[in-house]
């Protein structure tokens, strides 16, 4: 194995982020559906899951993926291990946002809430900026070109195939609600007017 402290810090990252959704998916388990959008979820979650475990991991426990080392600039994994942190917070508050309204796949469950609250109240998409910026922060860990960089490269397929279809089911059950409350809010990043503080007259 290759036991170097960015390398540690990625894989202490990584098991955190599991634990969390380990814990969000025990809390959600026995949801009734009532809308379900199947597609190509499930094939986009494995290559993700190609991505952001399989070569990792083959790259910290094995020698298969050395063809591909590079050397980063030293400053790079610091700003990845804050990127890792922040990412990390993120993920966990957008769990405990959306509470029993999270699925893994495209889903609406009966008596689902729209969440407009907390991280939801300045981006529609906190989950997904999480995975983002834990996906670059991979890439500024592992200083390896396939394993570094796989994930932000499969996430983003899935994250551009995905988002649109999912807007898309929540504005047909949530209709005008949704539409008010995606003109409030930016997908990743937060609209500049929402985080305007407006001076007390
Ligand atoms: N895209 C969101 C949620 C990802 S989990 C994020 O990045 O934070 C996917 C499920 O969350 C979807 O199936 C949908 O049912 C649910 N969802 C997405 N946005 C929601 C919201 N604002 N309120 C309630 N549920 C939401």
């Amino acid at each position: 194995m290759r036991i170097q402290p960015w390398n540690l810090v990625f894989l202490v990252g990584f098991v955190v982020h599991l634990a969390i959704r380990y814990e969000f998916a025990r809390r959600t388990r026995g949801n009734e559906k009532a809308v379900r959008r199947v597609g190509p979820d499930r094939i986009l979650i494995a290559l993700v899951g190609i991505g952001s475990l399989l070569l990792p991991i083959l790259y910290l426990f094995t020698p298969w993926l050395t063809f591909a080392d590079y050397r980063l600039p030293a400053p790079a994994p610091w700003f990845g291990a804050a990127a890792m942190g922040f990412a990390l917070w993120l993920f966990w508050r957008s769990h405990a946002d959306l509470g029993r309204n999270w699925s893994v796949t495209l889903e609406v469950r009966k008596g689902h809430q729209l969440v407009k609250h907390g991280v939801y109240r300045l981006i529609r998409h906190p989950m997904y900026s999480a995975i983002w910026l834990f996906s670059l922060a991979q890439g500024l860990l592992l200083q390896n070109w396939l394993a570094g960089w796989s994930g932000f490269v499969l996430f983003g397929v899935m994250y551009f195939l995905r988002t649109p279809r999912e807007e898309r089911m929540m504005e047909e059950v949530f209709g005008q609600e949704y539409r008010d409350y995606m003109r409030q809010t930016g997908r990743i990043f937060p609209r500049l007017h929402s985080l305007r503080v407006v001076p007390a007259s």
